[in-house]
């Protein structure tokens, strides 16, 4: 039986496991665009402030994926996927079979039309690649600017903080708050980011951005103008699931599934942030977005791609350790 996995993610990746840890004789190809070893995505923030060193972010070493067996193709890109046929199609038109498919294939921020024809200005924070570019420019910053929301958001601000960055944090809220539920920090974030020396624009947004020699121009939509060594800006988070364009697999913003993980496509599975599920107490779907999900999610995918039949419960909550103090977030208003 070939299991294809689309992400080498942490329920890309975890699936990979769960599967050949349950059934060493199955063939398993996790297929991931990214160029490097599965890393912790969750750990990037301490790579940038130097609490961690490189070798300490990877998830799974090329030792270890050998061990299990697991075959990784990485810097490979799914273009399509062809459920009639039980194929994908690679970016450079390689056409790889399937028995189980699983599409871990994540989320990404993204751009509105107001940011989008300022792409090229703007530093992007999710990726290996985006910290080790950031980590470059890092001597020559010193105000940044961030537009954006998300437990990365603040990831982000308290790495910039803990560099000893002036940061502006722009929201379109009347304050930051993140939908915080039995936390140290109960409505009280907002104050504790100024405290940290956080100056917070509220009710505002990035409209345009120049670049001005080496720093940055940006105006909002109030029309206050800003400069800024660098600009992180963001207006959403959303599943990256672009490679089921085209296909019958059933979506809204993210793929839609079961309990059991299962797509509107038999033998097709999907995990982790790519994923939109129904939440039974919010009597709707929604994005299950987070690390432990992710987790929980590709373990279940790879028993029952296995043929077992496990069933997902919500998490209603993700815990954070925000400068030292933790929150828990949800992630619907
Ligand atoms: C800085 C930062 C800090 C964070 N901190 C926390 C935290 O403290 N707690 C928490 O719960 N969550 C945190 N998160 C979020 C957490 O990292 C994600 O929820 C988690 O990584 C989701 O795992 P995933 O496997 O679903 O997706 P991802 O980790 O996004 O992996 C998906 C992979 O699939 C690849 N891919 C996408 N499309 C294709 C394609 N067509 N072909 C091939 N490959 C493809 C992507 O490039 C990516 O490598 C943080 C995120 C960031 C960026």
């Amino acid at each position: 039986m070939k299991h294809v996995i689309i992400g080498a993610g942490v329920a890309g990746i975890t699936a990979a496991k769960t599967i050949k840890e349950i059934d060493k004789n199955a063939e398993v190809v996790v297929i991931g665009d990214e160029m490097f070893f599965p890393y912790k995505r969750f750990l990037l923030t301490e790579f940038l402030c130097g609490s961690i060193k490189r070798d300490e972010l990877i998830f799974f070493s090329m030792e270890l994926l050998k061990e299990l067996g697991i075959k990784l193709r990485k810097g490979e890109y799914v273009k399509t996927i062809e459920p009639s046929r039980k194929l994908i199609k690679l970016l450079h038109n390689e056409v790889v079979h399937y028995d189980k498919l699983l599409i871990a294939t994540g989320g990404r921020p993204g751009l509105g039309l107001v940011l989008r024809p300022y792409k090229k200005h703007i530093q992007c924070y999710y990726s290996m690649n985006d910290i080790l570019i950031l980590k470059k420019k890092l001597p020559e910053i010193q105000k940044c600017i961030v537009f954006g929301e998300g437990v990365s958001c603040l990831d982000l601000i308290s790495g910039l903080c803990n560099l000893e960055k002036q940061v502006t944090y722009i929201i379109k809220g009347v304050r930051a708050d993140f939908g915080l539920k039995g936390s140290e920090f109960y409505g009280e974030l907002h104050d504790f980011l100024e405290e940290k020396g956080v100056e917070i624009i509220t009710e505002d947004q990035v409209a345009s951005i120049e670049k001005m020699n080496r720093h940055y121009r940006v105006e909002t939509l109030k029309q206050k103008e800003l400069t800024a060594d660098i600009v992180f800006a963001w207006d959403y988070y959303k599943p990256k699931i672009s490679c089921i364009e085209g296909t019958v697999i059933g979506k809204k913003l993210g793929i839609l599934v079961n309990v059991r993980l299962e797509t509107s496509v038999e033998h097709i599975y999907a995990a982790g942030d790519c994923v939109e599920i129904y939440h039974p107490g919010i009597k709707g779907y929604w994005i299950n977005f987070g690390l432990p999900n992710a987790f929980e999610q590709g373990t279940i995918a790879g028993k029952n791609m296995l043929g077992q039949n496990e069933e997902y419960k919500i998490h209603e909550a993700i815990a954070f350790n925000l400068m030292g103090k933790s929150l828990k977030a949800r992630w619907w208003k």
